[in-house]
This record gives structure tokens, sequence and C-alpha cells, in this order.
């Protein structure tokens, strides 16, 4: 069983750096009592960095994927680039900052695109996904061109002022309840899930989503859109990408 570390407040997402003990040690890789490494997910690709022994050796971090309870850290090289570790030892994990940070903006400016794409076509999100500076979204419906400068006149003005970014934990059948439920409903919540982590953008957005974010719109920066692509199913392709540095730096 692994705590997912990152997931319970807004701050947690932003530490880089922990302590942790190591709990099974399967094939080139290990899993720990606890992780701030993101792993594969929701569209979200896995944090990568390093593990190993606080002030010794050190091993690089290539994939995090989530199995049942357990998290898996995978070392670059497998079984061969594994350091001697032991069960019940501490080990130090350092994150892959610019690598996370860049999902984490791009997954808040998603969430904020899908929420006023729906607020002004009606158009769902029924997949998001990101890769390095680029998101990719997917809408249940055809939208014009024509949309494109209104999302990015809607973003520049929750950006300044900034907006909070914050979670809240609903109980299932509140959130059903919520008008802002439907922009999401798309993506069905698993038949477990009770309460509901919600990820409130205040003022634009809510939805239900287990990755990492942002604490503020004012760190999403700009974005460019491109034109959108219609898609054979009769839904589109909606892409933007990060097109400079955050306007702050963040702190841990
Ligand atoms: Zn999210």
């Amino acid at each position: 069983m692994t705590e997912l570390a990152y997931l319970p407040t807004m701050d947690a997402a932003y530490v880089r750096q922990f302590r942790a003990k190591v709990v099974a040690l399967p094939p080139g890789g290990v899993v720990l009592d606890r992780t701030y490494f993101y792993p594969t997910g929701g569209g979200q690709p896995c944090d990568r960095g390093t593990l190993g022994r606080p002030d010794g050796d050190r091993v690089e971090v290539v994939e995090v994927t989530k199995s049942g309870p357990a998290v898996r850290h995978r070392f670059r090289g497998g079984a061969r680039g594994r350091i001697d570790l032991q069960l019940g030892e501490e080990l130090e994990g350092v994150l892959d900052w610019t690598r996370r940070y860049d999902h984490m903006r791009l997954h808040t400016a998603q969430h904020f695109v899908s929420g006023r794409a729906f607020a002004r076509t009606g158009r769902r999100t029924r997949k998001a996904s990101f890769s390095s500076s680029r998101a990719i979204l997917e809408l249940d419906g055809p939208v014009d061109e024509g949309l494109l400068p209104l999302l990015a006149d809607d973003l520049h003005a929750a950006e300044a002022p900034p907006r909070a970014v914050t979670i809240r934990h609903l109980p299932r059948a509140e959130w059903e309840r919520h008008p802002l439920s439907e922009r999401s409903g798309l993506v069905p919540l698993p038949p477990q899930v009770d309460p509901v982590r919600v990820v409130e953008i205040e003022g634009f957005d809510l939805c239900p989503c287990g990755g990492t974010h942002l604490r503020s719109t004012g760190e999403i920066g700009r974005v460019a859109f491109e034109a959108p692509m219609p898609l054979g199913d009769g839904g589109s392709r909606l892409v933007f990408t990060l097109t400079g540095g955050p306007p702050s730096a963040p702190t841990a």
C-alpha cells in the first residue's frame, strides 16, 4: 500500500523532495510506503526524478505506475540499474520539477478550458491528455474556430487577478446533484468513489480529479491554441501549448 502523498492538499502537490520507506522490491524498481511521484493516470504522464539513500547513491526513476494500492517506481536500466536496497530502509526522492510543474500548469489550464468550452458551447470534454508542454482535449461535438479568442480572453480574465484553485471533498450524492457535474459527466466516476475529490477554480469551474494542479490560475502563464480539428465521430480535438514560463516562480 502506497500513500499518495501529493493528493490531500494543494500544497502537497508542490513537494519536490521527500523521504519514504521501502515496502516492496519488484524487479527493476521499488514500492514505497508513501510517494510524491505522480503515477501515470487520468491523461497525466507520470513524474520522473531520482531515488536514493540520503547523501548516498541515487538512481533515476523513469516510470511510475499504480497497480491496485501500490505505486511502483521503475529505475533506468531495470534490474541492472537497481542499487542494493533493503526492505524497510529509508530513501529520499527528488522530483524532476520542471516536468511536473508543466503538467500542473497544463492540467489546471485544461480544467479551465474544458469549463469555459462547456459554458460557451455546451460541448463536454470526453478525454484530455498532456505531453511535455501540450494539452489535447477531445470534445463531444464540433466547435468553431471563433471559440478560440473567447477562450483566450476568458483565460486572461481569470489570470489577472488570479483565482484560487482549491480541493473540496463532497459526498458523491451532493456532487451528482451539482449543476456543474454535467460538464464532466462523460467521464464516469469509479463506483467506489465517495466522497468525491473536486478541484475548484474560484468562480469558474468544478471538476472531480485525482491529478496535480496549481494553487492559483496566476501560475498558468501564456498558452497558444491550435485550430480545432473535427474528428470522424462528430467530436472535435482542441489543442493548446504552454508558450512561455510561468508568470511567477513557484515556492515549495
Ligand atoms: Zn485535474
